[in-house]
């Protein structure tokens, strides 16, 4: 008889099961006060929650009567535990069943992305971000024979650098010409032995990160920063009535036997922050890279409009962000965005701008299937 809960059987037969149309979640966050949103006695809140509703409303001049509903709304209380739990998790155990998956978070400077994503949470494991738990969980969920492996990397202004591997700059991404497969060979691989190995890593890319940004004269605001997640796994053979499940199933139409390897892939994207770069007081190395950060994420927008709307054609290739997402959105991957809001009408215009992108998001439908190996 046969196990149905076993890895292997189950892997195996989602093969034969149809792709699964699937809109990207899309979450929204809000950070607490902070003491410079309280600074100045003219403070005023920006959005009224209604978590239970799942929706938010802005204010203008008044409260508008519109509400935006979202997948989630976490309110300033929400904790890193759930957020994780909502947002994440369930792209983390898609991932570990083989699916490629995606977690980004889009918003304003200060709002919350990194803390949201890549905190580490030395001190207090109850801070720990998503990038700790998906790890967390993925080791958990792998066995020995199976393999973890991580690179970290950065794109500013168009090039991507190795926030592993510091000296490496100007990695090219390459695409298969027969699959269209996205990959980025020039950066460094690290294989993750546990949890602390990866804590000292993502530390290791935190700092390489904050002192490239000092060498180049600029702030991680203005970077994206992209951990991917790369697991391999193989079959377990200790069940022998499945092994002969798998030579049953896994053969190709020629009788070979396929592999029982199954690859997936995960990105966790803290994206730069989505304010506009004021171009009028720029000048020089300023305006150049205005250009180029309102280049990969405009074409990042462009794309998600054009997706949003099914137009036919969505302009992938026009940044190197929207070329390495391109499975994320309208591909095959499982994807979640969370989008971090702060409280302040001060920023109503950049909170307004982030909520209709969420809002847009949240029409991208992707096809949810296994890679073909
Ligand atoms: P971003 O990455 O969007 O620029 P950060 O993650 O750096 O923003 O957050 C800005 C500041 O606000 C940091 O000091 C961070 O610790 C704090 N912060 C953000 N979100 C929360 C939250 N939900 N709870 C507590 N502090 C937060």
């Amino acid at each position: 008889s046969v196990t149905p809960t076993s890895t292997t059987t189950r892997s195996i037969s989602h093969h034969h099961v149809d792709p699964e149309s699937e809109r990207v979640r899309v979450a929204v966050r809000l950070r607490p006060k902070n003491s410079e949103d309280l600074a100045g006695a003219d403070y005023a809140d920006c959005v009224e929650l209604q978590p239970e509703l799942k929706r938010l409303k802005l204010r203008k001049n008044n409260w508008s009567s519109e509400a935006y509903r979202f997948d989630e709304v976490f309110t300033e209380t929400a904790s890193q535990k759930r957020v994780y739990e909502v947002v994440a998790k369930p792209v983390v155990e898609s991932v570990l069943d083989g699916y490629n998956g995606t977690v980004m978070a889009y918003g304003q400077t200060g709002t919350g992305k990194t803390y949201t994503l890549g905190r580490l949470g030395k001190d207090d494991v109850s801070e720990r971000g998503i990038m700790v738990r998906a790890l967390e969980d993925i080791i958990a969920g792998t066995s020995a024979s199976d393999s973890v492996e991580i690179s970290y990397l950065q794109l500013y202004m168009e090039s991507i650098q190795d926030l592993l591997a510091p000296e490496k700059i100007n990695i090219p991404i390459v695409e298969d010409a027969k699959t269209g497969e996205v990959s980025v060979p020039g950066v460094e691989i690290v294989k993750i032995r546990n949890l602390d190995h990866f804590l000292q890593i993502l530390q290791l890319g935190e700092s390489n990160r904050h002192a490239a940004n000092t060498k180049l004269n600029t702030e991680s605001s203005r970077s994206h920063a992209i951990l991917m997640v790369y697991i391999r796994r193989f079959a377990e053979e200790k069940d022998q009535t499945n092994i002969d499940q798998q030579k049953d199933t896994s053969t190709d139409r020629h009788g070979r036997r396929l592999s029982t390897i199954r690859k997936s892939k995960l990105l966790i994207v803290d994206l730069a922050g989505s304010e506009r770069v004021d171009k009028s007081g720029s000048e020089g190395h300023l305006l150049e890279e205005a250009k180029f950060i309102n280049l990969s994420l405009t074409s990042l927008g462009k794309c998600i409009n054009a997706l949003a709307e099914n137009s036919s054609h969505i302009p992938i290739r026009d940044s190197k962000l929207t070329r390495l997402l391109r499975d994320s959105f309208g591909g095959s991957a499982r994807t979640s965005l969370i989008v971090t809001i702060g409280p302040s009408s001060r920023h109503h215009a950049e909170t307004a701008s982030t909520i209709m992108f969420g809002q847009r998001a949240m029409k991208v439908v992707n096809t949810v299937k296994l890679k073909e190996e």
